[in-house]
């Protein structure tokens, strides 16, 4: 049976949700956390209440409709998603194998201020290890973050790469560190290197030697996903058609994730789109299968 596989359980998500569930699609919604709605403190924007509502309330309704349509809920953070004859979701916990995806993950959170990074983008600085990994073979690398995203993106570079160090940048580790890579918790002065980055100095005067670093900063956010598969971005945001599609195959974007007005109407009305072109699209394949 067709699965589709929704990340983010705000306004986007949701709405996709029930036009997939109700086209009788198996649907998994994969949410970490109550996202731009959870710090809002009241809404009198969006149609249908005369009163003004909390967004942590307004995402309870909307997970309680999905629910009493059958939608499967998972919380839990996705940290990657790759293509292997099927589109696979990995979160911390486990692995969703998906007919057709769509992010609604809201918008991604702007790159930490460190000197150097934004002027070393593309020259050793990169946001995505699956893509970008393969450059830095035999190389000494590092990821910034300190989380189970970084981990995860330490992970996949461990494969090829000479070593790995996790910098937290002063923060608090918050995921365990497996075997095999390295962990600085010191605070980042700058990342050096012309035209190439060559190495990260530390406020204290030490420096490591790094070829490339991956920043992984928190949750994976919108564009960080859809990188990983391929997808188009223009800066902090997906790049989608007007049917919401990205340009690879069963894969959509709705909501804050594919900029613009920046509000619950629009992503409701994005998710809507989104969810029925996701429903074309598994049909379309299921019939393709039968012949
Ligand atoms: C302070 C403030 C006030 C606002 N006030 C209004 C208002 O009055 N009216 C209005 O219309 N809009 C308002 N907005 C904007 C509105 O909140 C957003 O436009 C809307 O929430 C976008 O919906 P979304 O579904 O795209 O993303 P979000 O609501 O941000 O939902 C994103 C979802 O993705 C999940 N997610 C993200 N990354 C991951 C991951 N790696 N793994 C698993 N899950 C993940 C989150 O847990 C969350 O469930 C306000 C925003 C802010 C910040």
């Amino acid at each position: 049976m067709a699965n589709i596989v929704i990340v983010g359980r705000g306004p986007a998500g949701i709405s996709a949700a029930l036009y997939t569930l109700r086209a009788g699609i198996s649907t998994t919604v994969i949410g970490k956390d109550n996202g731009t709605l959870g710090k809002v403190d009241k809404i009198e924007n969006y149609y249908g209440f005369p009163d003004p509502i909390s967004g942590s309330n307004l995402v309870q309704t909307g997970i309680e409709q999905a629910k009493r349509l059958g939608a499967d809920f998972v919380e839990d953070e996705v940290v990657g998603i790759s293509y292997d004859g099927r589109l696979i979701v990995k979160t911390t916990g486990g692995e969703y194998p998906a007919d057709a995806l769509i992010l609604a993950t809201g918008s991604t959170r702007s790159a930490p201020r460190i000197k150097g990074l934004q002027e070393l983008e593309g020259h050793g600085v990169s946001y995505c290890a699956v893509c970008d990994g393969f450059f830095y073979r035999g190389k000494e690398v590092a990821v910034l973050g300190n989380g189970d995203y970084a981990i995860h993106e330490a992970l996949e570079l461990l494969n090829t790469s000479k070593s790995v160090t996790v910098l937290t940048n002063g923060k608090k580790m918050l995921a365990s560190v497996p075997e095999g890579i390295q962990l600085c918790t010191k605070e980042i002065h700058s990342l050096d290197g012309d035209p190439v980055l060559n190495q990260v100095r530390f406020q204290d005067g030490s420096s490591l030697n790094a070829e490339g670093v991956f920043v992984a900063m928190g949750v994976a956010g919108s564009t960080d996903l859809a990188r990983k598969l391929g997808a188009e971005v223009d800066n902090n945001k997906i790049v989608v058609d007007e049917n919401m599609s990205t340009n690879i195959p069963g894969l959509y974007a709705a909501g804050d994730c594919t900029g613009g007005l920046l509000q619950i109407a629009k992503a409701v009305y994005e998710g809507a789109k989104a969810g029925t072109e996701a429903i074309k699209f598994v049909r379309a394949a299921a019939k393709a299968a039968k012949v």
